[in-house]
């Protein structure tokens, strides 16, 4: 860092004003967290300089000896971590993991179906933008009138329109997700099953959310929200899909792997199997069931009514605010936030009637119960009073004070 800033000053002082940002912010965006110093470490040493084309044992590179250590240990350790056959851990992000599924399984005009973003689902997912709603037949899924994943209807649509990959798997959804009766239509229908864990995958690497590996053909992942290493994504899968997955990231999809960024992945999945990590999970389940209940008590909607998970979206029409302006003002008050859409959302997707908040990020900084109670009555604070400078001032000095407390990197 100090190398930093001798030789690039003005990087430097972005860095540190966004060090500064991550400190004095509550983090409420459900997808990001606080990777460990390790973490952050293994990124910054001298595995960035490798080519490694291929997979341990099997490069198109000399010298991968211990590049290949590394991967090993990433593949050995995930797939210890959910119980998975096999493992892929070169994707560079999540997306990228979408997509190798896709190359593996898929011709373009297939019939993919998932959720609909506007209900929970990914853009990755079949979104009309995204390579897979240009590239592929999308039927979506969505919510019942109780906000649940509608899986009557889901299954009534994947026997009309045999699918030849079912994707569950959501970015704002707050329920647990029944992978087992995904896993009977998808068999039923003759399709593959996927499982996008993104979001979830701490909570399932602890046991506080229920594990789609046993049901899934593939599941893939993200490494950096709830599962706290660095940005990237891995794919797990049944051995007879190791063959078709591999060669779909690489030659298919990616050409050199990441190799700082494995190894940084090493170092996550390894503080994953610790016992801590498991009493962190249950916390970060914990402070979001409590961040749900007060919100309620504030008079805020929780969207399905409740979060079985680390996530919710609140539904923000009872203030008068739109989502776009919640995150303006709650960002004003420090804690950072996303605007979302919610289900049948009168708004425009830019603008919104809710906001997304999770609890991996608060978590990690220490928040526990009363934390975590403090947080929603400052964000209902703001709500409750959004267009008054002096109410946004007061609680954002509330809001230093309680970050001052909870130091990220000591
Ligand atoms: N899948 C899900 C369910 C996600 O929520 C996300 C990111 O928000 C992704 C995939 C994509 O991950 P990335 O941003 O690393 O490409």
């Amino acid at each position: 860092r100090i190398l930093i800033e001798q030789t690039d000053p003005e990087l430097f002082a972005a860095i540190q004003a966004e060090n500064a940002r991550q400190e004095r912010h509550i983090e409420l965006i459900a997808s990001e967290n606080y990777a460990s110093p390790a973490v952050m470490a293994a990124q910054g040493t001298q595995l960035t300089n490798k080519y490694a084309e291929g997979y341990p044992g099997k490069r198109y590179y000399g010298g991968c000896e211990f590049v290949d250590v590394a991967e090993q240990l990433a593949i050995d350790r995930i797939k210890q971590l959910f119980g998975a056959d096999a493992a892929n851990v070169q994707p560079h992000c999540g997306a990228s993991a979408n997509e190798a599924v896709f190359l593996a399984f898929l011709k373009p005009g297939d019939t993919i179906m998932g959720m609909s973003l506007a209900e929970g689902g990914h853009l990755t997912h079949g979104m009309a933008l995204n390579m897979s709603g240009k590239w592929f037949n999308v039927v979506s899924y969505g919510l019942n009138a109780q906000e649940e994943l509608d899986y009557d209807a889901m299954e009534r649509k994947a026997h009309e329109t045999k699918p030849k990959l079912i994707i569950a798997g959501a970015s704002a959804y707050s329920l647990r997700i029944d992978f087992a009766r995904f896993a009977k239509v998808a068999k039923d229908v003759g399709a593959i099953f996927m499982v996008d864990m993104a979001h979830y995958a701490g909570l399932i690497a602890a046991g506080v959310y229920p594990n789609p590996v046993p049901h899934a053909d593939v599941v893939t992942s993200t490494t950096h929200k709830s599962l706290r290493g660095p940005r990237g994504g891995f794919i797990l899968m049944k051995a007879e899909h190791e063959k078709a997955i591999n060669s779909a990231i690489f030659p298919g999809l990616q050409g050199g792997p990441l190799m700082h960024v494995i190894a940084a992945k090493a170092v996550a999945f390894k503080e994953a199997l610790s016992p801590e990590f498991k009493v962190y999970q249950q916390q970060v389940a914990k402070n979001a069931q409590i961040v749900a209940e007060t919100l309620t008590q504030r008079g805020l909607r929780i969207v399905s009514g409740r979060t079985e998970s680390h996530v919710m979206l609140v539904d923000l029409r009872a203030k008068g605010i739109t989502g776009k302006e919640a995150e303006a003002v709650l960002g004003e008050a420090h804690m950072t936030i996303n605007k979302n859409a919610i289900p049948n959302d009168p708004e425009k997707p830019m603008v919104t009637s809710g906001v997304r908040i999770g609890t991996p990020a608060m978590t990690t900084r220490g928040f526990k119960d009363e934390e975590a109670r403090l947080t929603a009555n400052l964000v209902a604070d703001v709500l409750d009073n959004p267009r008054d400078p002096a109410n946004i001032a007061a609680v954002r000095e509330k809001v230093n004070a309680l970050t001052a407390r909870f130091p990220v990197y000591r």
